[in-house]
């Protein structure tokens, strides 16, 4: 079963908590016990697992990436966005989390994030559900 979830991210660079929208997918189905792929069909955004509870870590990793990739490096990507597609290549196009009791298994501190990094623009988020 494949869902879609459209987001319209507000900055250049930002990581928006999507786990209530992957949870309100899930609900929506019978699937009680499976798995869910969470997938970023995007090359300058990705899709991570992180901290949900102190937002200074989400500004942390957003600082280090920058400290990582700086915008004043050289690049030949003609577009100008090199350092977007590099941060979306560290994070990654997807993660896949298990569906237990027809809820989300995260960790206590855990959230489900789509990291923006050349934004503002509207994004899609596609969830395979596997029943399993
Ligand atoms: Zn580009």
């Amino acid at each position: 079963m494949r869902r879609s979830v459209t987001i319209a991210t507000a900055k250049a660079c930002q990581f928006i908590d999507i786990t209530s929208q992957v949870q309100t997918a899930i609900s929506e189905t019978d699937i009680t016990d499976g798995l869910v792929i969470i997938y970023c069909p995007h090359t300058t955004a990705g899709i991570t697992i992180n901290e949900n509870a102190d937002p200074d870590v989400r500004a942390d990793i957003l600082q280090h990436l920058d400290a990582m990739v700086p915008n004043s490096s050289s690049f030949r990507h003609g577009e100008g966005n090199s350092p977007a597609h590099i941060k979306a290549s560290f994070m990654g196009s997807s993660a896949t989390v298990i569906i237990s009791e027809g809820r989300l298994s995260l960790g206590t501190w855990q959230g489900i994030y789509l990291c923006e990094f050349d934004g503002p623009r509207t994004r899609n988020v596609w969830l395979k559900l596997i029943e399993a």
